[in-house]
């Protein structure tokens, strides 16, 4: 958790880009003292525009867990402009698909705006995973889940390393989708869905379009 003086100075660095200073703080104040399930910045604020030269060029560590298989890693995949291999190779076995037993190279800008998502809010002092509902499908794979009605498209992104569909506990499809379209990186579906866990995010790489699902 960011100290009080992060999110200061955090406040003073955004100040140059724009009168947006004193709304950070107070937000950043209230998310410290509330408990970490209300943790909801309204959506407004969650604009990775903002982000200065300063946030890209830090090292990059993603935690990510996998739902399905019940795996979880934290890695750091990239530092000084570069890819470390290792851990990317990691990133790549975690993004696999489960259920065809498959791995494929993921798409690095893919993980740059699953990083870039994951490292905005936490200047917000949200440090929770991204959870991997899908990650590389193989064809057949894909087949069955439109078969079984479940959303795939037929030359899905997901059969190229190029698309993810996640979620962030405590954040909801709006804001979490709102802020990856800011980066302007891609494709974004909504999927919206009741229940205690609610719906998802689909991420990729491609043309930049939003729908919902
Ligand atoms: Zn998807």
């Amino acid at each position: 958790m960011p100290s009080r003086r992060d999110f200061l100075q955090q406040g003073m660095r955004l100040s140059a880009l724009g009168a947006v200073a004193p709304i950070l703080v107070t937000n950043a104040n209230a998310a410290q003292q509330a408990a970490p399930a209300d943790l909801t910045p309204p959506p407004d604020l969650f604009d990775a525009q903002l982000l200065d030269l300063d946030f890209w060029v830090k090292p990059r560590t993603l935690s990510v867990t996998r739902p399905q298989s019940g795996e979880r890693a934290r890695l750091l995949y990239w530092k000084d402009g570069e890819v470390i291999d290792s851990a990317y190779q990691e990133l790549c076995h975690l993004l696999r698909d489960v259920n065809g037993r498959a791995t494929a190279p993921i798409d690095p800008k893919l993980l740059e705006m699953l990083w870039g998502t994951q490292a905005f809010i936490a200047r917000y002092g949200m440090e929770q995973p991204l959870e991997i509902l899908s990650g590389y499908r193989t064809p057949a794979s894909n087949a069955r889940l439109q078969e079984q009605g479940i959303p795939a498209a037929r030359k899905s992104l997901h059969m190229s390393g190029k698309a993810a569909d996640i979620r962030i506990a405590s954040l909801t499809e709006e804001v979490l989708g709102g802020l990856i379209r800011s980066f302007g990186q891609g494709g974004v579906g909504y999927y919206y869905r009741s229940g205690p866990k609610g719906g998802w995010i689909h991420a990729d790489t491609g043309l930049n379009r939003t729908w919902k699902g």
